[in-house]
């Protein structure tokens, strides 16, 4: 996915944020403004953490193609060999889980699995 679609994603998830916002409150027409705030948080961390999760996963597959080299081991320094992609679950500042995808690469020298910054 590039950066063009994701724009297109993240229009059309908050269209649905507004949307479903508006809804709600028209069935909650007595609904207190703390109320409110916090179904509006609820959708927004939602959105938050999609798009978080987008934004994480497109930065490190870019990162592995552009690096010709690979990267390297922070302990010793030697070429990482990619082992493809695996998942980890992190937990945004809403509470949200998100689930990104990151390459792995295992260092030959070390033995020491890493997933690479990005
Ligand atoms: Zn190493």
């Amino acid at each position: 996915m590039d950066s063009e679609e994701l724009n297109k994603k993240w229009q059309a998830m908050s269209e649905d944020v507004n949307a479903g916002v508006a809804e709600w409150r028209q069935q909650h027409p007595r609904a207190t403004f703390r109320e409110i705030e916090a179904e509006g948080d609820r959708r927004l961390d939602e959105f938050r953490a999609r798009m978080l999760s987008d934004t994480a996963n497109l930065g490190v597959s870019a990162e592995w193609k552009e690096n010709q080299d690979g990267p390297v081991c922070p302990k010793c320094g030697a070429k990482l060999v990619g082992k493809g992609k695996k998942k980890r679950r992190l937990q945004t500042r809403g509470g949200r889980e998100v689930e990104i995808e990151r390459e792995y690469g295992v260092c030959p020298q070390c033995g020491q699995g890493i997933f690479p910054p990005g």
